[in-house]
């Protein structure tokens, strides 16, 4: 099971444990100690696009 730790409260948390929030329609992770934002689906989306901008060819590597 993946476990992540908190950068703020620092609670070992697993990805269960994680409240959804859906934050101006994106799907957000929050912290349940302290509700701080720890993944956000915009900043995903963002990391993934930026790496098909350098990695181009790595979309098609599956298919
Ligand atoms: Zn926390």
């Amino acid at each position: 099971m993946i476990r992540i730790v908190c950068p703020h409260c620092h609670a070992p948390l697993s990805m269960t444990e994680l409240e959804q929030a859906n934050i101006n329609g994106h799907l957000s992770l929050i912290c349940p100690e302290c509700a701080a934002v720890l993944v956000s689906e915009s900043e995903s989306a963002s990391e993934t696009h930026s790496l098909a901008e350098h990695f181009p060819e790595a979309l098609f590597a599956h298919a």
